[in-house]
C-alpha cells in the first residue's frame, strides 16, 4: 500500500539498503542530498553517484581549456564522493549547459541503474522550471531530472526497454522510491544533523567553483537549520517523494533479502 503523506513519519526515516543519485554537474550531489546520502551511508547504506557531465562549462573564460576543467571537476567530485563515503562515481560525459533529456540519455542511465540496483534514486524534481522565491532551474538539471525519471520508470523495469541491455547481463530493476530534491512541493523532511558538517567537507572539495567559501557555506548551514525547522532538528533536507513499490515485506522494510523482493515484485503486474 503506498503510504500517504499524513502516514510518513516526521523526520522521515525510511532507509535503503543501496541508493543512486542522479545529477546534472559535479557539485550538483553536494548542494543537494550530501547531508542524506551521507547520514543513510553512516547508517549502513551504500551511494553510487552519476553525474551526467563533468562540468566543463562550470566557469567565466571562453579561453579555458573545458578539458581540463572537466577534469578538474571530475577530480573535486571524486574527492567530494569520498568524504561522503559513496561506493563510486560514473560520469557520463554529456556536455555541460547542453545536456539533451533524448533516449541516448536514457539508456545510459538505466545501464547505471541496473548496474547498481538502487531501492531509492535521488533526482531533481522535473517540473520546477522557475524556483519558488525566483531563479530558473539551470535546463541541464531539468534535462537529467527528466531522464532520470524516464529511466527510473518505465525503462529500468521494462525488460523490453534497451533488450540488449538485459541480454548483456543487466535484467530489469524496480527502483522503489524516488527522492526529488530542489523541488517546489517538497513532502518529507530528513533529519541531517549528525551529517551536516560533512556535506560542507563535501562542498569544500569544489574549489573551482567555490569564489567565497564560507559565504556559500553560511547559505547551505542556514538552509539545512530552516529545514530543520519543519521536523524539530538542528538540520533536515527536504524531498518530494515518490513512492512507486511498497517494501518487499511490511515489518522488514529495508533490511529484507533479495530473493523476496523478486519474489514479490514478479507477482505485481507492470503499470503502464
Ligand atoms: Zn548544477
Amino acid at each position: 500500500m503506498k503510504p500517504t503523506i499524513d502516514e510518513m513519519p516526521s523526520p522521515h526515516d525510511w532507509r535503503p539498503r543501496r541508493f543512486m543519485v542522479i545529477v546534472a554537474h559535479p557539485d550538483d550531489a553536494d548542494f543537494g542530498p550530501a547531508g542524506t546520502a551521507a547520514a543513510w551511508i553512516e547508517a549502513g547504506a551504500e551511494g553510487w553517484l552519476v553525474c551526467c557531465t563533468s562540468g566543463d562549462a562550470g566557469g567565466e573564460d571562453p579561453e579555458a581549456n573545458p578539458f581540463e576543467l572537466a577534469q578538474a571537476r571530475e577530480d573535486e567530485q571524486r574527492l567530494a564522493a569520498q568524504v561522503v563515503g559513496y561506493r563510486g562515481v560514473s560520469f557520463l560525459h554529456q556536455p555541460d549547459g547542453n545536456l539533451v533529456d533524448d533516449l541516448s540519455l536514457r539508456e545510459m542511465l538505466v545501464r547505471e541503474i541496473r548496474t547498481f540496483k538502487p531501492d531509492a534514486v535521488f533526482a531533481g524534481d522535473p517540473e520546477v522550471v522557475i524556483h519558488d522565491g525566483g531563479g530558473i532551474n539551470h535546463t541541464d538539471h531539468r534535462a537529467a531530472a527528466m531522464a532520470a525519471l524516464d529511466a527510473v520508470y518505465p525503462a529500468a523495469r521494462n525488460p523490453m526497454v534497451f533488450p540488449w541491455l538485459t541480454r548483456q547481463g543487466l535484467p530489469a530493476h524496480r527502483v522503489r522510491r524516488l527522492y526529488l530534491m530542489w523541488s517546489n512541493k517538497p513532502d518529507v523532511w530528513i533529519d541531517v544533523t549528525a551529517a551536516a558538517d560533512r556535506k560542507i567537507e563535501a562542498l569544500r572539495a569544489h574549489s573551482s567553483q567555490l569564489h567565497d567559501p564560507e559565504a556559500v557555506f553560511g547559505r547551505v548551514r542556514a538552509r539545512l537549520v530552516d529545514q530543520g525547522a519543519r521536523i524539530g532538528t538542528a538540520a533536515a533536507e527536504a524531498y518530494r517523494l515518490v513512492v512507486l513499490d511498497p517494501d518487499p515485506v511490511e515489518s522488514a522494510g529495508a533490511e529484507e533479502s533479495a530473493d523476496v523482493e523478486e519474489t514479490i515484485s514478479a507477482e505485481e503486474p507492470p503499470k503502464r
